[in-house]
């Protein structure tokens, strides 16, 4: 029996078969009824559980081939970004953002539409430019945003509901370094003024909460470190190492202090090596369009005694809008609110209910590796080309093979 990372789920498989070739990857699926890829197990929802075939890819070899003329790296889809990225900046390459931890697979990542923050830094998936799946039948193909214009902008934000990724190949740019400074003490009506000042004082802008009073309690601020600082008169500088959740080390943190480093130990907040968060937690997020962020802010203002008791700690970011069908920043520029809970999902679930129904004016989109209560078909009616997917993924797999609970109640309930 294995669980996710948190240990709210355990999968319902009987167990995790870990092929070492691609070859023995695709007899596998060729022979299940239902099979389903598990990335690093970091998601919180059972979006990758399965009682047929569960298929860990962190056996498989761990490839990064950089094309340094195309600026371009085919990575295996069970690397963690951890890897991959201390492997592209040894080389002189860079990604345009990570998520919060390095420790999540690249192709778990991308199919959940993970992502960080900042107002022009697009979910980790935009920078994916080619992905090889293996179908049900155990065939391969390569789905490229160059000869697939039709379905490769549903194909990579996937759910795994088409099939199994082997390799994405992504985008690279320079390597680059990041300062990353925390401040304290942000009110919420400064932050609801100068929000789009706030959100664009960095290349990436954090904003963490207990909700324990109308304000910020941490601004965490990554800056390109040749550019300039902007004012940010609204908060005061942190004297110590912060970690955004209360009482917990900051030894797990990535450095601060404005000391300027590789982009990877600076954009993601906590260091590979170290427990991500406080590993003792459940999680949340709802990303609604950055015109209604002040009114969703205040959704939640007015409902943060309910969430307080719950919660560990909620963080505010932003995501430029994509073209990925089911990314949840798909048409839209985007704020996303996260809150990292206690681990008593009894107590989180009504929470989310009432979270929800503040929410629900401002069309949140649920993060789908995170939990939610969100009725289904409110999901999917948040998603414009939702009748899309669901096209393709009959075309693709018609049979449902890479279908499981989550999905046959997400995406067909
Ligand atoms: C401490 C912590 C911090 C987090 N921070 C962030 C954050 O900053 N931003 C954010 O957006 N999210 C964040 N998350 C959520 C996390 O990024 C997602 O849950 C992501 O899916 C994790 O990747 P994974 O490899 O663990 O995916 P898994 O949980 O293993 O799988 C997720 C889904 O992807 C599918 N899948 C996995 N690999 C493949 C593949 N090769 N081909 C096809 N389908 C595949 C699985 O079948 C499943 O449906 C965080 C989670 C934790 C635990």
């Amino acid at each position: 029996m294995q669980s996710n990372w948190a240990g709210n789920l355990t999968f319902s498989a009987a167990e995790v078969h870990r092929p070492a070739t691609v070859a023995e990857l695709r007899s596998l699926v060729a022979k299940s009824r239902r099979a389903k890829a598990l990335g690093s197990a970091h998601s919180f929802s059972d979006i990758a559980d399965t009682d047929g075939t569960l298929i860990a890819l962190s056996a498989l070899p761990p490839e990064i081939d950089i094309d340094t003329a195309a600026r371009t790296v085919r990575v295996a889809a069970g690397v963690r970004y951890a890897e991959l990225a201390a492997h592209l900046h040894a080389r002189g390459f860079a990604l345009p953002n990570m998520a919060s931890l390095p420790h999540i697979s690249v192709g778990g990542s991308v199919a959940t539409g993970t992502h960080g923050s900042g107002d022009a830094n697009g979910g980790l998936a935009t920078a994916v430019s080619a992905v090889d799946l293996v179908t049900a039948d155990g065939g391969i193909h390569t789905i490229s945003r160059a000869a697939d214009r039709d379905t490769f902008d549903g194909s990579v934000v996937a759910l795994g509901a088409l099939g199994i990724a082997t390799h994405l190949t992504l985008d690279l740019r320079p390597a680059y370094d990041i300062r990353q400074r925390v401040l304290t003490g942000l009110e919420l009506t400064d932050a609801a003024e100068n929000f789009d000042a706030i959100t664009s004082a960095a290349y990436s802008v954090s904003l963490f909460t207990d909700w324990r009073g109308p304000r910020f309690t941490q601004v965490w601020l990554k800056q390109l470190a040749d550019a300039p600082d902007a004012d940010f008169p609204w908060a005061k500088p942190a004297e110590t190492k912060m970690h955004p959740v209360p009482g917990v080390d900051p030894v797990h943190c990535t450095e601060q202090f404005d000391v300027p480093g590789p982009w990877h130990e600076r954009l993601p907040h906590f260091r590979p090596g170290f427990t991500p968060s406080n590993g003792e937690e459940l999680q949340t997020e709802y990303l609604v369009p950055r015109g209604h962020a002040v009114a969703a802010l205040t959704a939640v203002d007015a409902v943060r005694d309910t969430v307080a008791p719950v919660l560990q700690i909620c963080e505010v970011r932003t995501v430029a809008a994509d073209r990925l069908w089911l990314s949840p920043a798909y048409g839209r520029d985007t704020v996303a609110l996260h809150f990292t809970w206690v681990k008593d999902t009894a107590a989180v679930l009504p929470v989310l209910a009432v979270l929800e129904a503040a929410l629900a004016p401002y069309e949140p989109r649920p993060h789908w590796g995170k939990l939610f209560t969100t009725a289904p078909a409110d999901v999917r009616a948040r998603y414009p080309r939702m009748p899309d997917f669901l096209a393709l993924a009959s075309a693709t797999d018609p049979a449902r093979t890479f279908s499981n609970g989550f999905l046959d109640r997400m995406l067909h309930a």
